[in-house]
């Protein structure tokens, strides 16, 4: 049997491609991935389909007999041949506990690999400008956990040496016992005004910095209901220059958006949010169903040798063909001779991972201008063009291709079915006003969504709406939609620009 492996591979600290190459790479080979709740789920896209995927709820507290089920499972899973991640928060070595889940492999004979990761107290400094060390102020920093709070019997902490510490203080796990913590140090000789600043949720679109004189530090961060995991510093430091903090000052920063799109969509979507510094917010309305096993589809796979041109329009349809070719051991060469169309920039993009450099892309990406553009380009009379979409996609690209004179054959590769999703956080989120932005990719998402959620909802918020294109909008305002920005790029980065744009008005 093929032996096991354990690897321990530091996540980061929140935002997920702050993970090593290193890291994402395991991720990639792994059979069984065992991930707790610091760990972002993003991270699981590089996971294969078929790995195993096992989250465990890790709970506070010495002994958790969740600590010893996860060293339990991890050793099994090993022990079954499996390849087995496990990802931890930040890096595993600082205050990750992995010493136990070491000796567990050891006793069981597992082999295993550490795989470092961007502790927190190094990620806040990067996304605050709060530099733990400086030649002017801090030639020193200390990492300290919070959980030992002062008064603790058997506690390894001296609040004296460390109230006398000249450099940076940094506090692990520090939030419940904050308030004692800073008397504890201001008792032993820390001057009550030594700066203090809070990070919570760092690296996230929804981190929160707040600064105050260590003795105002606890009562600051209740006032402004910081919730952990924070990191606590303390030191001069704390009182870094503003002007450093660029992470804050992203153009979406903060803004919630939320994405209706297929899950993969959102997935892809998410990652461009999350670029600008806004929170994405996942709200699947459809689901891809491949047709590629319709007769249809097969018959015509047969034969694409004879088509002069083949048109995608969406990189789902890219992806669901490839797919299929896969499933029956072919590759790119099926199209032997034919050129390739491809709507816009992503679709042309997705091509290209498999090896096809799309002939032709119109200069502005709806069904329309493809076809308007692509009779500009080349004398369509009488060549044979085959379109593979969805089978929802309009039928005036096939209208204008057949009017240039040439032979239209339209199959579909896949339909969009609407999926239902809990939506009461959604409503709850657009009617609180904690929602800044609907955004829509296709009118098929604009329908399964308002199946769900009442258009009054929508329009009577300050809840803004933006749209990926006409034909999309066309959808909304037929339903009765108010739609605030419509893309002028018909591109998911074009309809982050428009919402920038209209961010940067109001
Ligand atoms: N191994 C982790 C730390 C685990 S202890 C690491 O190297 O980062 C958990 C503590 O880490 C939290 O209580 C908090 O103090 C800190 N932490 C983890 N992620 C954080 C984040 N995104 N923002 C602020 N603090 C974070």
């Amino acid at each position: 049997m093929k032996k096991g492996f354990v690897y321990l591979v530091g996540a980061g600290p929140g935002r997920a491609d702050l993970i090593t190459v290193r890291g994402a790479e395991v991720l990639k080979a792994a059979d069984c991935v065992i991930y707790d709740k610091l760990a972002n789920p993003a991270l699981l896209q590089f996971v294969r389909r078929d790995a195993e995927i096992i989250h465990v709820p890790k709970r506070i507290g010495e002994g958790s007999c969740t600590q010893d089920e996860i060293n339990k499972v991890l050793a099994e899973k090993a022990l079954a041949g499996k390849t087995v991640v496990r990802l931890k928060g930040g890096d595993p070595c600082i205050f990750g506990r992995v010493a136990e889940e070491l000796a567990v492999l050891i006793e069981a004979g597992v082999n295993f690999e550490i795989v470092p990761g961007v502790t927190a107290a190094v990620a806040v400094s990067s996304y605050t400008g709060i530099m733990l060390t400086d030649r002017q102020y801090s030639s020193q920093v200390t990492f300290v956990t919070g959980r030992e709070a002062p008064g603790k019997q058997d506690t390894n902490i001296d609040w004296e040496v460390l109230a006398k510490f000249p450099g940076t203080i940094v506090f692990y796990m520090g939030m419940g016992t904050l308030d004692s913590t800073a008397r504890s140090l201001i008792e032993n000789g820390k001057p009550a005004e030594t700066p203090a600043a809070v990070i919570a949720n760092a690296t996230f679109p929804t981190q929160r910095v707040v600064r105050a004189p260590l003795e105002r530090i606890n009562e600051t961060c209740e006032q402004q209901k910081i919730k952990p995991p924070a990191i606590v510093v303390i030191g001069a430091a704390a009182a870094s220059d503003m002007r450093f903090d660029w992470f804050t000052k992203r153009p979406l920063f903060g803004r919630n958006i939320v994405m209706t799109r297929d899950a993969a969509g959102n997935a892809d979507f998410a990652a461009k949010i999350v670029r600008r510094g806004g929170n994405p917010l996942e709200f699947e309305t459809i689901r891809i169903k491949p047709l590629t096993d319709s007769n249809d589809f097969l018959r015509t796979l047969a034969k694409l040798e004879k088509y002069d041109w083949i048109i995608l329009t969406s990189g789902n349809g890219v992806t669901t063909f490839f797919d299929a070719l896969e499933s029956m051991g072919k590759d790119a060469r099926v199209f032997e001779s034919a050129k390739v169309a491809a709507i816009g920039g992503r679709t042309a993009e997705r091509l290209s991972d498999f090896g096809i450099k799309a002939d032709f892309v119109p200069g502005i990406f709806t069904g329309r201008e493809l076809g308007k553009q692509l009779i500009g380009f080349t004398n369509l009379r009488d060549k044979k063009i085959l379109l593979l979409r969805s089978q929802l996609a309009s039928n005036e690209l096939v209208e204008i291709l057949a009017r240039a004179g040439a032979d239209v054959d339209n199959v579909a590769l896949y339909t969009a079915k609407a999926a239902k999703s809990d939506c009461a956080w959604l409503v709850d989120g657009i009617n609180d006003g904690t929602i800044d932005w609907l955004t829509f990719a296709s009118p098929s998402s604009v329908d399964a969504f308002f199946e769900q959620i009442g258009v009054e909802a929508a329009n009577s918020a300050k809840v803004k709406i933006a749209s990926i294109g006409p034909v999309t909008s066309e959808r909304l305002k037929g339903l009765g939609v108010k739609v605030d920005v419509t893309a002028k790029e018909h591109t998911l980065d074009g309809l982050l620009d428009a919402v920038e744009e209209q961010e940067n008005k109001s």
